[in-house]
């Protein structure tokens, strides 16, 4: 299966109403970039990375594809996928410029697209390409109900709706106000609305400092929070092993850390709880792995942040032994010949061969950028 082609992508897909907002964000599309690796035999891969769709960096991650990483693919067999993830992320000279950014994310593309090969070649779903699935009920948590930008009579109408209408178990709510008393009346009416049975998750996204996360978690502490996901600064370990030590909310993170030194420097310092490893943003499924056999050996659950929409990580989930729940956010499924689906609050198991990464030609041509 030589490479005969790498052709990389940018399409910005429009995420739910006409904007959405965190404690850190405040965006319009989903960027989908990255590339389709083309094969002597026909077969093609396709991977991507998750951005905010600001075509300028986008096309940073596309010009290394094409620029950085192709002439290191073209005439290599696609299934020598561990020592091209090393050809790539070990060129000296890339090495010297990456390990994190723009090169691990168009490598993390590139590895997709890899896997995705593979799987399609076997014709078989990469999670039973990769070893079966380890449980047959895959809960889906729902943030696409929670959004900061919601006012608060929207935000219990769409978890109202997410519960009682689509069955879902599990929500998450989004945090970060200046003043955090404003987060706790939000969460004590949503927690009102849905009982005490519903799974309730907070993520700050990594807005606040350390003193505001304290004083948030004893004033959160009766609400019986799921997890607090990015209290403080992505790259701060101490801090979150402070936060750890000093509340009873499980602390959540990973969406922000490029490798599995940084989830090393975060696990053995025990500033997580629960590992939320990303193949957008990691080096592909390749490091993904890694890092979750890493969370598995220490006993921690690994519950993927889904920088790519969960259409990879439905896979991985299914899979791999210490996952436990993943994230739903509905913004780009239906632009895939294999959309990622929930049914009462469950994912179903995909089951055509691949990574579930084939985009509708159709879309590409509507929503695509130029790369130049
Ligand atoms: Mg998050």
């Amino acid at each position: 299966m030589k490479i005969t082609a790498v052709e990389p992508f940018i399409v910005h897909l429009p995420v739910t109403g006409s904007s959405i907002s965190d404690s850190t964000h405040n965006i319009t599309h989903w960027g989908v970039v990255g590339t389709r690796i083309v094969t002597d035999g026909g077969l093609i891969g396709y991977g991507f990375t998750g951005t905010h769709a600001h075509l300028a960096s986008d096309r940073l991650i596309t010009s290394c594809i094409s620029g950085c990483y192709a002439p290191l693919l073209l005439g290599e067999d696609a299934n020598d996928r561990t020592r091209l993830w090393t050809k790539l992320a070990r060129s000296p000279a890339l090495q010297w410029v990456g390990r994190s950014g723009i090169t691990q994310l168009a490598l993390a593309a590139v590895d997709v697209a890899l896997w995705d090969l593979a799987a399609k070649q076997a014709q078989a779903p990469l999670w039973k390409y990769l070893g079966g699935a380890r449980t047959e009920r895959l809960e889906a948590y729902n943030t696409d109900i929670g959004w900061l930008s919601y006012d608060l009579p929207t935000m219990l109408d769409l978890t109202r709706k997410a519960v009682e209408e689509d069955g879902f178990t599990r929500i998450k709510i989004k945090v970060g106000h200046a003043d955090p008393a404003v987060d706790i009346a939000r969460l004590e009416a949503v927690r009102r609305q849905v009982g005490p049975d519903v799974r309730v998750a907070v993520d700050g996204n990594g807005k606040w400092d350390l003193p505001t996360c304290k004083r948030f978690c004893a004033r959160a502490s009766e609400l019986d929070l799921f997890w607090f996901e990015e209290p403080t600064w992505y790259d701060d370990v101490g801090g979150h092993a402070q936060l750890a030590r000093s509340t009873n909310i499980p602390v959540a993170l990973g969406e922000q850390l490029y490798t599995i030194d940084a989830f090393r420097s975060f696990i053995e310092a025990g500033a997580v709880h629960y590992v939320q490893s990303d193949v957008t943003r990691l080096g592909g499924i390749t490091e993904y792995v890694q890092v979750a056999d890493l969370a598995h050996a220490h006993r921690l659950p690994v519950a993927p942040h889904a920088g790519e929409m969960s259409q990879v990580h439905v896979h991985l989930s299914y899979w791999h032994p210490a996952s436990t729940i993943l994230e739903y956010i509905p913004w780009i499924k239906d632009h895939f010949e294999e959309p990622i689906e929930v049914r009462e609050g469950v994912y179903s198991l995909p089951q055509q061969p691949g990574a579930s990464t084939t985009l509708l030609a159709d879309s590409m041509a509507y929503f695509g950028k130029s790369l130049a």
